[in-house]
């Protein structure tokens, strides 16, 4: 261990050398810092003083490396809006896992730090907003109890970045139980061969899913579909729970741990609306709210291939394993999904009209164009009269059987409403706040109303924050579009 708490262990390293990278960062003459995760940094066994001084912020800028460090950039392919491309860290460094206090082990990765062997013809850095994007929405996706990597850290480089036109730079320290993507397999067998298929997987296998190691290998690699398969199903129902849109759903942005990853034009939404695409590069809504779980399912199809050769020496009894495992995405996700939704709405005695009363409710949702979040909470709060959803004409009908509903099953009233405000948000990253936070930060130097807003959405089923955090954007302020802003 070194002053700064950092225990590294770099096991990534000893996987083949076509895996990655060696590569550091590359110095920048005025680093400072804006943004630091105090709870994350103790949580990782880290020193918080040592590491916001000035020698805590060489570090975050890739200038020194922390004992024990490494220093790699990782190979992956990934299918981008379903074409298949080679990419790779192209502007992050990981230099090491940190093995936390509670044993559990995380990466930590600099993202925009320069150019790697992987940047082809980018600069390998970032403009600080989107950095600041992802501390923002990733912090609240862990509040929101939603797997996904975390933000440790959010540093001003004092160079400028050519985009359209030259923006301050900023780099990230973003921390995960792995970076390891369904890219990766892609990459190792498409571009490095069949082989390659179980070293990443019995790598994998000991990060993520210990408990599969001592199966026989014709159960251990289908089971290991099996369990990322569950996880990225839990996953995708949270995002459609909380009105979430990833918007770049590639296969490289998919991880084998479960988590969520690479926020770039991500958002809620506001009003509900299936078809919703905020992605400017999303022109054919690819990854529209709606499309979510069945991309999720395209994209283990992808991961399923790279492991065929595991399930069996036979490539039909393989395709088939794959298919039947492949095929248990729907439902699992569905019943993640339905029992999300029983919650929302405070029902805890499961029946078989439950799903019916659902979708009647979302599709009222949809015809009045109501708020996602704040018809869920207005909802938890006995305040459905309040709604928009109030004035459509069903509703009359519906909310009498939602009350009979309630008033009926065993538990009490109180317990249901209880029930739904500790499972839907009085406040999200919504677009216009992150975006006000954004430019006033870049813009002006003022971070106040970005650690405001971070403070808020670290207490997201808090009624007494401030109006303005709660309420749905004013039409002037709504955003329609949001931007990679790589
Ligand atoms: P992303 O859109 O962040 O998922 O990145 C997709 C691919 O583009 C990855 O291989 C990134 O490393 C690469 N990339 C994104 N921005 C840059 C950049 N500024 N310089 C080099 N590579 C980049
Ligand atoms: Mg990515």
């Amino acid at each position: 261990m070194n002053q700064f708490g950092f225990n590294f262990d770099n096991t990534y390293e000893k996987l083949p050398n076509h895996f990655y990278h060696k590569s550091g960062a590359t110095h920048v003459d005025f680093p400072a810092v804006v943004a630091f995760n105090e709870k994350l940094a103790e949580h990782l066994g880290l020193n918080a003083e040592a590491l916001q001084s000035d020698d805590g912020k060489k570090i975050f800028a890739g200038n020194e490396m922390p004992e024990g460090a490494s220093g790699i950039s990782q190979a992956y392919a990934g299918h981008q809006f379903g074409n298949l491309s080679m990419l790779g860290d192209g502007r992050a460094v990981l230099i090491g896992e940190q093995i936390a206090p509670d044993g559990d082990r995380y990466d930590i990765q600099l993202k925009g730090s320069g150019r790697t062997m992987f940047s082809r013809s980018g600069d390998g850095r970032a403009p600080i907003a989107p950095m600041l994007r992802e501390y923002i929405i990733s912090e609240a996706m862990h509040a929101l109890d939603i797997p996904t990597t975390r933000s440790l850290a959010v540093l001003t480089t004092g160079e400028g970045v050519t985009r359209e036109d030259t923006l301050p730079g900023g780099i990230l320290t973003r921390v995960a139980e792995s970076h390891l993507r369904v890219g990766t397999f892609e990459y190792a067998v498409r571009a490095e061969g069949e082989d390659n298929a179980k070293i990443l997987a019995d790598y994998a296998i000991s990060r993520h899913y210990p408990e599969l190691e001592p199966l026989p290998a014709e159960e251990k690699y289908l089971q290991f579909l099996n369990h990322v398969i569950d996880r990225q199903a839990a996953l995708i129902s949270k995002w459609m729970l909380v009105g979430f849109i990833h918007g770049v759903m590639n296969s490289d942005n998919m991880t084998i741990s479960g988590e969520t990853i690479d926020y770039g034009p991500c958002a809620f939404m506001d009003d509900y609306d299936p078809a919703t695409v905020f992605s400017s590069i999303d022109i054919n809504g690819r990854y529209a709210y709606q499309n979510q779980p069945g991309i999720g399912q395209w994209n283990l199809a992808r991961f399923a291939e790279t492991l065929l050769t595991l399930f069996s020496d036979d490539k039909d009894t393989a395709v088939s394993k794959a298919q039947d495992a492949l095929s248990r995405f729907g439902k699992l996700y569905e019943s993640h999904w339905l029992s999300g939704m029983r919650e929302k709405l405070g029902i805890i005695e499961v029946s078989s009209d439950d799903e019916a009363l659902i979708t009647e409710l979302l599709d009222m949702m949809a015809e009045a164009g109501s708020d996602y979040t704040q018809t869920f909470r207005l909802m938890s709060l006995g305040k459905v009269e309040e709604t928009s959803v109030a004035e459509t004409d069903g509703f009359k009908q519906w909310n009498e059987k939602w009350q009979q509903k309630l008033e009926t099953q065993s538990s009490s009233v109180e317990d249901a409403y209880e029930l739904m405000k500790s499972v839907n948000p009085a406040v999200i990253p919504r677009n216009h706040l992150v975006e006000k936070a954004l430019n006033e930060a870049m813009h002006y130097g003022d971070y106040s109303h970005f650690t405001d807003l971070n403070a808020v959405l670290s207490r997201p089923f808090d009624d007494s924050h401030d109006a303005v955090y709660k309420n749905p954007p004013e039409e002037t302020e709504v955003v329609h579009q949001t931007f990679c802003g790589t």
